[in-house]
């Protein structure tokens, strides 16, 4: 009880003062004197109470520390006179050994021996009083031969009334192991980016430079403190400036990675092209906070792509037109009936084509040789080319003296319209048939044909029905230069 001191003297001086008060002659002085004597009493028996209750508060706290040791999540080892006094449980599962084992044995039997000096310099520090906050890493063995990297701290204690030292551990094996491994990650990375030929650069929210590899200098001429901290904007070609822009404001909300082509200034003010990849960096709140860049100078490639470009355009072109005419040959006139016929097709509009062949060309060529038919063939491909005027006319040279000519949306009559005149321009070039005459001239020989393209038709049917008119036509010779004006040329 709290108060038992205090309460059993008091009385017990009560008690004695009121025996003392009946066996003397009572007066002032003896009933001071049992009131001193109580009060005495009284402050003994406060001095007991107090006594007995630190008494108890110690007992109770020391228990308390040594149930905090032992269930401690970190394991502790207590050292004393220079063996193991004390370990909690989690140091036995540590060491993966149990107590029984340990006790009484150095601490330095766990420890690797490299570090023996390490250990007891520390211990010795502390058992003297020399108070380290300091960390000490060690290594230590387990029984089943796991090393592990441990760190302890260590304080001063009393323990079973002797001094002794009490030792924390922490298992920091496998933050070691990480922290091994992102200096290794960190030293690859520098290594590659630094010797890199590509360009690697982190571009700030802002469009600014975070950093940029030293491949800067031999890509672009910049050194990297030249353009570190300067905007991306300022080299960007203009024609790419928006491109890159929108991937940067979609980069802020969704998009993740990009690959893109663009340009970007060199010191010089000449521009290269490079392809980047590029990947956000975002904070846990997936804030945008920088983008990574890897770009490749790839001007030689988009030169070799151009140039390329530029030949197959050249070599379409050649496989499309006719050498001596220059107008679009046979195959050309081929693909182009099919897209034409669908495109009539579907628009249901008319679709007309126009034959045409040279009168007597055979009898041309014998007379005034071969090259000058070849010259012949170019004049009127060219004015078939310049008669007609829609950007949906076309014409072919069907092959030897035969050219053609499609006409899509156009009726019959349109297509009389330029077959008219047609025949009229050809003549209109004046060709004699001998040079050294000005008539006869040359003349053509047109058949036309119209369709309006449906599923039960089909293009091939459109230039046979020309063709069947031309045949007429040349039978009829109704359109030619009167055959007896050449029959001196037969
Ligand atoms: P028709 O009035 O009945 O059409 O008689 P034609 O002589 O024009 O027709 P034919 O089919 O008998 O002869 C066509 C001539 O065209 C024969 C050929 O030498 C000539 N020819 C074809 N291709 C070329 C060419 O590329 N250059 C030249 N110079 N002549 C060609
Ligand atoms: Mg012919
Ligand atoms: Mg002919």
């Amino acid at each position: 009880m709290k108060y038992t001191g205090r309460i059993t003297l008091f009385f017990l001086s009560i008690i004695v003062s009121f025996i003392e008060s009946f066996s003397e002659t009572s007066n002032l002085w003896s009933i001071l004197e049992a009131a001193s004597f109580a009060v005495i009493a009284f402050l003994l028996g406060w001095v007991y109470d107090k006594a007995i209750y630190y008494k108890n508060k110690a007992e109770i706290s020391e228990t308390k520390l040594w149930d905090l040791l032992k269930f401690s999540p970190e394991p502790i080892i207590v050292y004393q006179d220079e063996k193991i006094a004390f370990v909690n449980e989690r140091f036995e599962k540590l060491i993966q050994s149990s107590s029984t084992e340990i006790i009484g044995k150095s601490i330095l039997h766990c420890v690797l021996p490299e570090y023996y000096p390490i250990l007891k310099k520390h211990l010795q520090d502390i058992s003297e009083g020399n108070k380290t906050l300091d960390r000490v890493a060690l290594k230590i063995n387990t029984t089943l031969n796991h090393v592990l990297d441990i760190e302890i701290s260590s304080a001063r204690i009393v323990y079973n009334n002797k001094p002794a030292v009490e030792v924390f551990l922490r298992d920091v094996t496998g933050r070691n192991k990480l922290e091994e491994e992102s200096r290794k990650n960190e030293e690859l990375y520098r290594f590659i980016t630094e010797n890199t030929t590509d360009l690697i650069s982190y571009i700030n929210p802002n469009g600014c430079y975070g950093y940029i590899s030293p491949s800067s200098k031999c890509m672009l001429d910049y050194n990297q403190d030249e353009l570190i901290g300067r905007n991306l904007y300022d080299l960007i070609h203009p024609d790419e400036v928006e491109k890159v822009a929108s991937l940067i404001l979609q980069a802020d909300s969704e998009l993740d990675f990009a690959s893109f082509t663009h340009r970007l200034k060199l010191k010089d003010g000449r521009f290269i092209w490079l392809e980047t990849n590029a990947r956000t960096i975002r904070e846990n709140s997936q804030k945008l906070e920088g983008i990574v860049a890897v770009s490749r100078d790839i001007t030689e490639r988009i030169e070799k792509e151009k140039k390329l470009h530029e030949t197959n355009v050249m070599l379409r072109f050649m496989a499309n037109m006719d050498g001596l005419t220059g107008i679009a040959n046979r195959r050309f006139f081929d693909e182009r009936l099919q897209e034409e016929w669908k495109r009539t097709k579907r628009k249901s509009l008319p679709f007309s084509a126009i034959m045409i062949d040279i009168d007597y060309f055979k009898k041309y060529n014998d007379n005034n040789g071969h090259l000058a038919g070849d010259d012949c063939l170019r004049q009127i491909a060219k004015t078939i080319k310049d008669t007609l005027k829609r950007p949906g006319d076309f014409a072919a040279r069907y092959g030897g003296e035969e050219f053609v000519i499609l006409l899509p949306g156009i009726d019959e009559q349109g297509a009389a319209h330029v077959a008219a005149m047609l025949q009229e321009n050809v003549i209109n070039l004046n060709i004699p048939y001998i040079p050294t005459e000005h008539k006869p001239v040359v003349s053509i020989s047109i058949g036309c044909a119209t369709l309006i393209p449906n599923e039960k038709l089909n293009p091939e049917q459109l230039i046979k029905l020309a063709d069947d008119k031309l045949y007429q036509v040349k039978e009829s010779r109704m359109n030619q230069v009167p055959l007896n004006q050449l029959s001196h040329l037969a």
